[in-house]
């Protein structure tokens, strides 16, 4: 059996909760093979994890890209429920990274709480706009966010906080299960297959979604990089992987596993419908648009 606690980076005294089984998911499956703590409802005690990380000072970066079209379809709900629902009680700055800055909706923040604006050019493309993010983001990691704040976690913009999201997902490397994948079989899952890509695999772990991933700035740098590196070898060879970045992300966490797996309840589209084993919603899938935000 595995708790969240006992298989925790933190090394939290945890006897008591363990013997209790106070923390414990019968339901789903609450650790990895390689015993990284898969993060569902019920597992943790949230008020713990605040408590243990405010006197660890740990403090989060948050980076999300909002260019063109999506800069109005989404950010302004995106960062609004962020302010209500995203590591309440450590020190957050968003990066906010977009081709237009002076577009960027007027949020009042809450204490402790920043907002930064960075101009970065927009690809033609709607997957090198998505891919490149992985440049960026390890650029700022190593130019600012590396010395200002112990973790890094990145975000699709199409998408909505709905519930607690808080400090127990803060862990050495972090990635999140995707909602349409988590309870079917390898077989379905879609990895990058063509041998051409440096994204291919065969067989892997879990199909995890490129729309969150985080940990500490080191690994998320060490991740960004693999990406880009990845992206950009396939560019010179003429090829692009099936999922672009997201390929690339699977990649990644099945050569370097993931410290911490987040459940779906953290990234969940209502459009599946109810699921016994989603106890709660903590992000939701915005309505896609992408007739509207895709065209050219
Ligand atoms: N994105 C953007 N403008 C675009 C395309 C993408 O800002 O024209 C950013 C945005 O943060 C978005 C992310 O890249 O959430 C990934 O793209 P998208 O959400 O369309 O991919 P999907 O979730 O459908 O895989
Ligand atoms: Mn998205």
């Amino acid at each position: 059996k595995c708790t969240l606690e006992s298989a925790n980076e933190l090394n939290l005294d945890v006897s008591v909760d363990a013997s209790l089984s106070l923390w414990y998911r019968s339901d789903v499956q609450t650790c990895t093979p390689w015993r990284a703590p898969i993060i569902w409802e019920g597992m943790f005690d949230p008020e713990r994890y605040d408590k243990l990380h405010k006197t660890e000072g740990s403090s989060v970066a948050l980076t999300v890209f909002a260019i063109g079209r999506y800069l109005d379809a989404y950010l302004g709900n995106f960062l609004r429920s962020s302010e209500q629902h995203f590591m309440l009680g450590l020190p957050v700055c968003y990066y906010v990274f977009t081709d237009a800055p002076e577009r960027v909706p007027l949020i009042k923040l809450g204490p402790q709480r920043s907002l930064k604006v960075i101009k970065v050019a927009k690809h033609s493309r709607w997957q090198d706009i998505s891919m490149m993010r992985m440049k960026t983001i390890s650029d700022v990691v190593e130019s600012d966010i590396r010395h200002h704040f112990t973790h890094v976690f990145c975000f699709d913009v199409d998408q909505v906080f709905t519930g607690r999201f808080g400090s127990e997902v803060l862990g050495d490397s972090v990635a999140l299960l995707h909602a349409y994948y988590y309870h079917l079989d390898q077989y379905w899952y879609t990895y990058d297959r063509n041998q051409k890509s440096t994204a291919y695999m065969e067989s892997g772990d879990f199909y995890y979604h490129a729309a969150i991933f985080g940990g500490t700035w080191k690994s998320v740098k060490a991740l960004t990089d693999f990406c880009y590196k990845n992206i950009m070898e396939d560019k010179q060879n003429n090829v692009e992987a099936v999922w672009h970045d997201e390929s690339h992300l699977n990649k990644y966490f099945w050569l370097h596993k993931p410290s911490r797996v987040l459940s779906p309840e953290y990234c969940w589209d209502t459009e599946i419908g109810y699921r016994r084993d989603i106890r709660t919603h903590r992000l939701l899938w915005a309505t896609k648009q992408y007739d509207k935000l895709r065209r050219p």
